[in-house]
């Protein structure tokens, strides 16, 4: 999966210069698909990106990627806020836990280290994402997993909103925004 002609496109967009006029804007052109936030966001999360907690039994979770504008440029110190449920499938709406957010370093970069969320009745396993360039419109997504990690029987699960995930617990994930 990580050398599918996409994935190294984008790889290659984010290591060579932006040259206006080369039409990098095609491959690169299709936004992130929005999802809806469901019933669980909660404003004000912390800076936080090593969600896992030390002592926990849960399986940890590696998940990293980059945010890059429609015309495939890196984009830098764009907002990520992460939320997701526990290993049961509950979320923590009194507290922090498994929230949190973070902004992508010089190269559009972001890095997540959390648990393996539990599913719960009728979604597919997920991590809620809201995805900000600055001074942008905010896009409100989800990530999925491939189907050897649960059911895709939900229909919100969308095959493009899939993170590739080569190994067991260490996922990556590309976000195309308005920036
Ligand atoms: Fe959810």
């Amino acid at each position: 999966m990580t050398s599918s002609p996409r994935r190294r496109l984008l790889v290659a967009a984010a290591v060579l210069p932006f040259v206006p006029g080369i039409a990098l804007a095609q491959t690169c052109g299709r936004q992130t698909a929005p999802q809806t936030p469901g019933p669980f966001f909660k404003p004000d999360s912390p800076v936080k990106s090593v969600l896992f907690e030390k002592g926990q039994k849960s399986v940890l979770l590696v998940v990293s990627g980059a945010v890059l504008s429609a015309q495939c440029r890196p984009v830098a110190n764009a907002l990520l806020d992460f939320w997701h449920a526990d290993e049961f499938g509950e979320y923590d709406n009194k507290g922090f836990r498994f929230r949190g957010h973070q902004f992508t370093d010089a190269q559009g970069r972001w890095r997540l280290e959390t648990i393996l969320p539990g599913e719960y009745p009728g979604r597919a396993r997920h991590i809620h994402a809201k995805v900000q360039a600055p001074g942008k419109r905010i896009l409100t997504t989800q990530l999925y997993f491939p189907a050897a990690l649960g059911h895709h029987d939900d229909g919100l699960y969308r095959r493009d909103l899939e993170m590739r995930m080569p190994k067991a617990g260490e996922g990556s994930f590309d976000f195309v925004i308005d920036a």
